[in-house]
């Protein structure tokens, strides 16, 4: 930066912020790719006892862990767009794989930068566009790749013809190996820094560094029960009528879903009967899900090491997410994209010592949209008004939540029967309850699967094997529920403007009467139909 620009950056910062300059801390925002809740030491699961994340569960003992952080669309680019420019999918554009957030709408760095922050963006970004918002970067392309990788950084080309090559490498150590140089050499210590630090992994197909291949190799993988089958989960919509579509809606683990499921990609003994085919699939995903998620707490150590050595691990607000959950076999699903708990909540995790207190924990929901806000609330910076979110700051300094704090979480899941057979849906989740609307349609309101609602009591059932929607005892839980979620659509400006079609459908079948089940049903027997064609 000239030296007549950085002239300029203490008034900006009295104008922009309520921190003097040298009281600000440096914020690390280290994401990695699908790393769900269950695959953590500190959140408790079936999985902690096998102790997967020694490192990152420190941030939890020394810092904050959230109970109920959601993504409000669980897949990777629209999370990612969510966090940058505190917006949700319907407002941001970005409701699928195929959206983009260019350098003038990366708003959460643009901010972080006026405020005098130096900003840096490592890893995995999957957003398309420059990230040019940030003065430095060297981003993944796309998914990446594990191995070799490759990444497009900053030269004399334009983007994105500016790459460098990690040969013989894994994605985490390159990443790290970056991240680590750029402290060293590349960040400017007269500002505090903005460092966005994500893993590709452990995202699918879950490559490890060949280190890891005795990692878990002699462990039985605890399984969730409902694994195997619970005859009152799901809906029409999942199930089809007289479970027809069970197996063409949801990927499977066991040979359930014939085109896609895990007894096929890792080449399972043929020979072998559906449960122990099943039960040896499951082991062979969660071990390579795990080796890749051991490489990501390993290199955290790296990282937080050369902190500590620096004296910087105390001076930064660390905070560690995934950009959504992951289905590890519970209800026999791979991949995320449902609004189940495992695939809807995200690992969050703040540490800050200086005003975060210790081994504390909350149930308070916040959203991906929330995050932005936040760590611009660290940096000293008021929200900006294009941003949907609010700051959690507060919550995270005294635990408590501040008059009005948003009491339901927005879901809504886009790319209709894509990759992995997840119908479009639409839904709301509260502390206690969870209403998910299946409207079953693409963008033009085609290709329909059949619509359908599911009610889950988080209190009694918090596996979700019961679905609640038709027991009268529940009736009154499901009208209000309707009712807070159509206004929830309404707050958050997601009220079908850009896709009519889709907005018909969910209006049509709202109220879910006794012809709609019956079209329904109609719709599961012709998807039926297209899918054997
Ligand atoms: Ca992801």
């Amino acid at each position: 930066m000239p030296r007549s620009i950085f002239a300029f950056i203490p008034l900006i910062l009295f104008v922009a912020g309520s921190l003097p300059a040298d009281e600000r801390p440096n914020i690390l925002f280290i994401m990695s790719d699908d790393h769900t809740s269950q695959a953590f030491g500190c959140y408790g699961s079936r999985l902690a006892k096998l102790n997967p994340t020694p490192t990152i569960d420190r941030l939890a003992k020394e810092g904050m862990l959230f109970e109920n952080a959601f993504c409000t669309n669980s897949i990777c680019t629209p999370s990612r767009a969510c966090i940058l420019t505190g917006q949700y999918a319907h407002i941001n554009g970005v409701h699928d794989l195929g959206g983009k957030i260019e350098s003038k709408r990366q708003y959460l760095a643009l901010e972080m930068r006026q405020a005098g922050y130096h900003t840096a963006m490592i890893g995995k970004w999957h957003l398309k566009e420059e990230p040019g918002a940030f003065e430095f970067y060297s981003v993944l392309p796309g998914q990446g790749k594990y191995f070799d990788p490759v990444f497009r950084v900053q030269g004399a080309k334009k983007w994105p013809n500016n790459t460098i090559q990690f040969k013989g490498m894994h994605s985490s150590d390159a990443i790290t190996n970056q991240t680590l140089r750029w402290l060293k050499e590349g960040w400017d210590h007269k500002r505090p820094f903005f460092l966005m630090h994500h893993y590709k992994a452990p995202h699918d197909f879950f490559e490890y560094a060949p280190r890891y291949a005795d990692y878990l190799a002699d462990v039985k993988i605890p399984e969730p029960a409902n694994l195997w089958k619970q005859p009152a989960f799901g809906s029409l919509a999942t199930r089809g009528a007289n479970d027809e579509l069970l197996p063409h809606i949801g990927t499977s683990i066991g040979r359930r879903n014939p085109r896609r499921n895990y007894v096929k990609h890792y080449k399972i003994d043929s020979k072998l009967s559906d449960e122990d085919a099943q039960r040896a699939a499951y082991n062979v995903y969660l071990k390579h899900y795990l080796r890749c998620v051991k490489g990501v707490d390993d290199n955290l150590a790296r990282l937080f090491g050369h902190l500590e050595e620096t004296g910087q691990m105390d001076n930064t607000v660390i905070i560690y997410t995934g950009d959504q959950g992951f289905m590890l076999g519970e209800h026999d699903y791979m991949d995320k994209r449902w609004m189940y708990e495992e695939s809807q909540r995200m690992p969050l995790l703040i540490r800050y010592p200086k005003s975060i207190p210790a081994g504390s924990r909350t149930g308070t929901i916040v959203e991906n949209v929330d995050f932005g806000p936040t760590m611009l609330d660290f940096a000293g910076v008021k929200t900006p008004s294009v941003m949907q979110g609010r700051s959690f700051r507060s919550i995270c300094e005294s635990g408590q939540e501040p008059a009005g704090w948003k009491q339901e979480a927005y879901y809504r899941y886009w790319m209709h029967m894509a990759h992995h057979d997840n119908p479009g849906h639409v839904g709301i989740r509260t502390k206690t309850h969870k209403l998910i609307f299946y409207y079953g349609c693409d963008y033009k309101g085609q290709q329909q699967t059949p619509p359908g609602w599911e009610l889950y009591d988080l209190a009694k059932d918090p596996t979700e094997v019961v679905n609640q929607y038709d027991n009268p005892a529940y009736a009154d839980v499901v009208t209000d529920l309707k009712t807070r979620l159509a206004a929830l659509r309404t707050r958050v400006g997601d009220t079908g403007q850009d896709f009519p079609a889709v907005e018909a459908v969910i209006q049509e079948f709202w109220d879910y009467d006794q012809d709609d089940r019956k079209k329904a049903e109609e719709i599961s027997h012709t998807y039926l139909r297209s899918r054997s064609q």
